[in-house]
């Protein structure tokens, strides 16, 4: 299945763009979860603020839809500063990224999505830049071509990515800040439920707001996303409140279990207990017998089945856990606890 077709995929499509908007946090206080970045976060704003310098380049990985950008918002606000936002992807051309750097105030942020996607000449750029705030260029051709550096104003680089080992290592290597961003815990996504129901203008009753916790993977994008259907299918029955029923019928129309897996997960669950006998298999050989594609089985499916406690990795690949068979009601087979002892949980 296309990651796009998704319910619960965490990748944003163009009808969250809209509600995200209004859903965002904007400070750290309504930031939910994430304590440990959190904190050390504002002790380095509070430190540069006093330095009166820029805050040292951040790097966030995660899977998508965990709050990212969010986060770059926030500090971007905290630090007082404006914030410019682009992705790897798009920037295609040396000449567009220095036309963005030289477009930054003093101590300004920019946001690079996906920046593990720049190319090999726009990421040479990024170097002296990140640096000295400074960029090098070369003016002319041949035997007269002159190097000439030109100063930026001092900025933060906020570079998101879907892991940190995308990024080539003399890129990595220049972020001062590194800040890995979990799946978050269903009292979390709870808490997330519950404030964007307020803004939605929609009660939610307790137990509704635990079972759509439990079905959204730990991922806020996709808490409010489901939020916004079950919303639809309470009003469609003209009530104004969501109630655990609602959750589970809405839930169950748009074929997502009681543990947020859809299709494209149970396809992936499948072949590993029943083709693969339980593993080991690698990723790549997954998404190739399933049809599923490599990156949403990498950053989206693996990660939410890994927390799950489904699957675990192995050096020979990924193999079933018991969890895995209880959840489909399969019998457990006898050669599983080698598995288990094999196992490297991370
Ligand atoms: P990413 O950049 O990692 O893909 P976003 O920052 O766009 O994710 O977050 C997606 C949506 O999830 C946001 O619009 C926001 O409403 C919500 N969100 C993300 N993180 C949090 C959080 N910690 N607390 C509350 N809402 C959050």
């Amino acid at each position: 299945m296309e990651e796009s077709e998704r319910i619960i995929s965490s990748t944003k499509n163009l009808s969250d763009t809209e509600v995200e908007n209004k859903l965002r946090p904007t400070t750290f206080d309504d930031y939910v979860g994430q304590d440990k970045i959190k904190e050390n976060l504002k002790i380095y704003i509070a430190a540069s603020k006093s330095r009166k310098e820029a805050l040292d380049h951040v790097l966030l990985y995660g899977p998508p839809g965990l709050g990212k950008t969010t986060l770059s918002h926030i500090i971007a606000s905290e630090m007082g500063s404006q914030i410019k936002i682009t992705s790897g992807p798009a920037i295609e051309h040396a000449a567009d990224l220095a036309a963005v750097l030289t477009n930054l105030g003093p101590n300004d942020v920019l946001f690079i999505d996906e920046i593990h996607r720049l190319n090999r000449s726009v990421e040479e750029i990024l170097y002296p830049a990140m640096e000295d705030y400074s960029l090098d260029f070369i003016v002319g051709k041949g035997p007269s071509a002159r190097s000439m550096r030109l100063k930026l104003q001092p900025f933060t680089l906020i570079g998101a990515t879907t892991k940190a080992g995308n990024l080539s290592s003399p890129l990595r290597d220049r972020f001062g800040v590194m800040c890995r961003l979990e799946l978050y815990s269903i009292d979390e996504i709870k808490t997330i439920i519950l404030r964007s129901s307020k803004i939605l203008n929609i009660d939610i009753k307790s137990d509704a707001s635990i079972a759509l916790a439990k079905r959204s993977r730990g991922t806020p994008r996709i808490a409010n996303r489901l939020l916004k259907r079950v919303r639809d299918y309470v009003q469609v029955a003209g009530k104004n409140v969501i109630e655990l029923d609602d959750v589970e019928r809405a839930t169950k129309l748009m074929d997502i279990d009681e543990l947020g897996l859809d299709y494209s997960d149970k396809t992936i669950c499948y072949a590993m207990m029943d083709k693969f006998q339980g593993g080991p298999v690698g990723l790549d050989t997954l998404s190739a017998s399933t049809g599923e594609e490599s990156s949403s089985v990498e950053d989206i499916i693996e990660p939410y089945l890994l927390k799950l406690g489904f699957i675990a990795r192995t050096p020979r690949g990924r193999v079933c856990l018991k969890a895995m068979y209880e959840h489909f009601n399969r019998p457990i087979p006898k050669n599983l606890m080698n598995n288990s002892d094999n196992a490297n949980y991370n």
